[in-house]
Order: structure tokens, then C-alpha cells, then sequence
């Protein structure tokens, strides 16, 4: 099934990221990670309320471009990010928001390619000035209702398990066709005004989908790669392909290095992510990274380790470990915290050890006056239940 022969294309002209892994399973503690280059445990943007922020005394990436004479521009879809919402929008000069509603990735391309008209007349004016564009798509993502069938059960033969299930895989790939097809008019703009060939060009996503694998729907109360690993594809750092793990941390940081920008040391410090130039320069097999993942939305509290070979889950709730090796059982169905305990107590203490060396926050709760619309926008996506 053909599902992204625009992201393939783009993927050939860049370098793609076999193995990337976010550091929670859902949208705000993810983008907060990706936007400072810290984990949930340091930002504290990790409750599903509204009220939930990311602290403005950490650093954005969107602040470090702005200061060095970015324009700061953002589309988002995702009612988690509006503006006042969760604070993710320090250090954007303009930001628009659409919605969630099917069709929603033409409706932001539209968005976007407004914004960049606009803003390739500026930059002829002010050649010293560049600019960063930040895009959150809403699909693919529960709920699975995509604008166009493309696809329909009847093209994939036996798929197993319940019609509901199915029927999720069926509309998660049609909306990842329409996602495809609209960032692929979305780069044949940016090559229309002249700004692909000199672009740093970023595809990612905040988490993905479990589409009823290990009796999850969605994402968000669990830990599995179904929803950890994310695409990324980054163009403008070499051709082909990096095999070994990275994470959603490095991403700030590989933008800083591209971008020439050199953090002080209050960034320095701040940033637990690094730059991937290095393993793209090598096309680096292995990087030897961890990955480091946490979640603690309604019930659940649970943090797992992840190397290239294995993933540690610790299950707070239910007081449980689980070992799975990654390489035997990529979908992570054997636990064998009891075959290895050497293993599981050597990741444990790695994880303790991780723990005690980033800045812990209490989950930071600002008591802003939110409206009943926004909170209906948030239900109606699976949020607040
Ligand atoms: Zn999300």
C-alpha cells in the first residue's frame, strides 16, 4: 500500500532516521520535549487539563531563532498548542491555528503557503533575515476520519481482529495519504518561491498511533514503540540513512548546529538532547544513544529506557517491570524481566541514575481562565475522558 510517496521523495533527498523516539507518547509533553530539548520530567508540561504548562523559564527553540533574528512563524492545528494554552508559544512572532476537522491538513497547507508568500516578499526586502516555519498537522491521529477513502477494507485482504480495529488501520492510511499529499504541495511551493533548495526541511511527529495494539486504541497510557517511535527525515544534512537510534531531544539541538547558533550556557545546560550532524555525517549504524520515555497521563506513571537492543518499562501503577528485547520481538509481546534480572537491575539503576541528573518539576498547573469550547475540542480528540 502506497501511503507517502511525497515523504519517500523527500526522504531521498535527505537523511532518514531509522530509529527516533519520543520522550512521551502524546502531543503536549511531546512537542514541549521537542521545543526544549528537555524531558517531561524537567518541563512539567505533562496533564491533559489545559491549565497544564510548559514553564516559561526554559529556553524554546523558538525563542534561541528569534534572538538570532529569526521570523518565528507557526500553523497549528492542535487545540493542546493554541495559543495560551499550554505556553508552547513563546518566541513566535505569528502563529495561526486551524482546526481538527476532517480534511485539516489542505486547510493548513493553505495556511502555510499564505504564510509563506508573505514571507518570501519580507525576506527580499531584508535579506539578513531568515525565517523558521513551524507545522503541526493534525492527521494522522485518533479520531481516524479522514477527508478522502482512498482505501477501503476490501484492498487489504485478511487483516485480523475485530471490524473496529480494522477499520482504524484502513482510515489511519487514508489519512496518512492526505497528510502526504498536502505537505507534498506544501514543498513544491517552497520550491516555487525559491526557498527549498537552501531550507533546513524537518518531517516528524509528537507520537504515533497503537491502532488496538497492546489493548491501547491510541496513544498517550503506555509505553510501546507503536507510539514511541516517530518518523523523522531531516533535508539539508547530507543524503541516506541513519540506522541507529536518536531521539525527539536532538532535535533542537541539530537545528542549532545546522543553523550555526552556538548555545550559551544556560542552554547548554539546559538541553539533554545533541546534535545528530555527527551520525549523519557517518550514516551512523548504531549511535549508542538511550532513549529515555515518561508518561503520567490520568492514572497511569510509567518511564522506560530504551537502548538499541532493548526497552525496560517501569509500570508505577501496577508496580511492574517489563524487559523486552527489540531485536528478537519488535513488537514487544515476551516480557523477560524474569530471565534477565541482571539486565533489568543494570537498566534500573541507568534510569535512577538518569533521574537524579535532570532538573524535576512538580507538573506546572497555571490557573487560566479556559473556555468550555476548548475543552469540548479536547474531548472530541480523546483528550479529558
Ligand atoms: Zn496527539
Amino acid at each position: 500500500m502506497e501511503t507517502t510517496p511525497n515523504l519517500d521523495a523527500l526522504s531521498r533527498e535527505g537523511m532518514l532516521f531509522g530509529i527516533a523516539v519520543v520522550q512521551a507518547p502524546w502531543t503536549k509533553p511531546s512537542v514541549a520535549s521537542f521545543f526544549t530539548s528537555t524531558y517531561a520530567s524537567t518541563h512539567g508540561c505533562i496533564k491533559e487539563q489545559p491549565g497544564s504548562f510548559l514553564t516559561s523559564s526554559l529556553i524554546t527553540i523558538a525563542e534561541v531563532l528569534e534572538a538570532h533574528g529569526y521570523y518565528t512563524l507557526a500553523v497549528n492545528s492542535n487545540p493542546h498548542l493554541k495559543p495560551g494554552t499550554s505556553g508552547w508559544d513563546q518566541g513566535f512572532h505569528l502563529m495561526k491555528h486551524t482546526d481538527t476537522k476532517p480534511g485539516n491538513p489542505e486547510r493548513l497547507t493553505d495556511e502555510a503557503i499564505a504564510l509563506l508568500r508573505g514571507i518570501s516578499a519580507l525576506l527580499e526586502k531584508n535579506a539578513e533575515k531568515r525565517f523558521f516555519l513551524y507545522l503541526f498537522y493534525f492527521d494522522p491521529h485518533y479520531p481516524f476520519e479522514p477527508a478522502h477513502k482512498r482505501f477501503t477494507l476490501e484492498d487489504y485482504g485478511p487483516l485480523g481482529g475485530l471490524e473496529g480495529k480494522r477499520r482504524c488501520i484502513v482510515n489511519y492510511d487514508n489519512e496518512i495519504v492526505d497528510t502526504d499529499a498536502a505537505v507534498g504541495r506544501l514543498l513544491a511551493e517552497l520550491k516555487e518561491l525559491g526557498l527549498y533548495e537552501e531550507s533546513l526541511i524537518i518531517v516528524t511527529a509528537d507520537h504515533g498511533e497503537s491502532l488496538h495494539e497492546h489493548g491501547e486504541a491510541n496513544h498517550g497510557l503506555k509505553l510501546y514503540d507503536s507510539t514511541l517511535r516517530i518518523p523523522l527525515i531531516i533535508k539539508g544534512v547530507g543524503q541516506g540513512r541513519v540506522a541507529g537510534q536518536v531521539r525527539a531531544i536532538d532535535v533542537m539541538p541539530t537545528v542549532l548546529d545546522v543553523a550555526g547558533i552556538r548555545p550559551d550556557g544556560a542552554l547548554r545546560e539546559q538541553m539533554k538532547g545533541i546534535s545528530l550532524l555527527p551520525f549523519a555525517r557517518k550514516q551512523a549504524e548504531r549511535t549508542g544513544l538511550r532513549a529515555i520515555s515518561e508518561t503520567q497521563m490520568r492514572e497511569c506513571n510509567q518511564r522506560c529506557i530504551r537502548t538499541e537492543e532493548y526497552k525496560l518499562m517501569q509500570i508505577f501503577e501496577h508496580g511492574v517491570e517489563h524487559l523486552y528485547d527489540l531485536r528478537a520481538d519488535a513488537r514487544e509481546e515476551e516480557d523477560l524481566s524474569e530471565e534477565h534480572p541482571e539486565l533489568v537491575a543494570r537498566m534500573t539503576a541507568e534510569l535512577e541514575a538518569w533521574a537524579g541528573s535532570i532538573p524535576q518539576v512538580e507538573p506546572v498547573m497555571e490557573d487560566r481562565q479556559i473556555d468550555e469550547a476548548l475543552l469540548e475540542e479536547l474531548r472530541a480528540i480523546g483528550y479529558l475522558r
